[in-house]
């Protein structure tokens, strides 16, 4: 099902969110982040064929790339390393060594080059199309700075519920959103608080 944003349609690799999304480009990095659901317990990444057409179809791989295992470790472990990345706007810890390495990897691998657009803006990009994963990813990073740059990445957050984890984009006014969905996660976590109480009460 794709979900609508604004009277637009979301992109095929955007599929699996449903609502609270990014705007885009932004939107690539909380799609990828989101390829693993905690609560539902499916993974994109987790299948070799599923997987390579994913990053095909978000140009972030060419499909015809060798080592489609190694890549896929990397990309799980980036994965991770975002997550950790977005949980700090939401009051989580400092990224680990073992979360900033594989950041170290992708950007030591890929070679980001300045670009100049017809329209005189200058941009850092990874060249065109899919290519390599390392090159992909990097693309991921220079979103980030991008969105970091201009604020909109203290937006994405981690929803609170540690069993969800979901990423998801906080448009409210008062920037206080802390679930991915108030139905899902919200009220099952008050619930649950509800529920501890009431039973130390007892
Ligand atoms: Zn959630």
């Amino acid at each position: 099902m794709a979900a609508n944003l604004t009277g637009m349609t979301s992109p095929s690799w955007a599929s699996h969110l449903l609502h609270r999304l990014a705007p885009p480009p932004l939107l690539l990095v909380q799609a990828f982040v989101n390829t693993l659901d905690l609560d539902l317990h499916t993974d994109v990444l987790a299948h070799a064929d599923e997987a390579r057409a994913w990053l095909a179809d978000a140009g972030l791989r060419d499909p015809e790339q060798p080592d489609l295992a190694a890549d896929l470790r990397l990309a799980r472990e980036i994965r991770e390393s975002l997550r950790a990345m977005i949980g700090r706007n939401t009051g989580g810890p400092p990224l680990t060594e073992a979360e900033l390495r594989p950041l170290r990897q992708v950007t030591t691998d890929a070679v980001p080059r300045l670009e100049v657009a017809a329209g005189g803006q200058v941009t850092l990009g990874t060249g065109d199309g899919p290519g390599r994963l390392a090159d992909g990813l990097a693309g991921l990073l220079l979103t980030i700075r991008d969105a970091q740059a201009d604020g909109s990445w203290d937006r994405m957050k981690l929803c609170g519920n540690p069993d969800c984890l979901w990423a998801f984009y906080d448009r409210s006014h008062s920037r206080q959103g802390a679930w991915c969905d108030m139905a899902s996660c919200g009220n099952r976590l008050k619930n649950r608080s509800l529920r501890a109480r009431r039973a130390q009460a007892g």
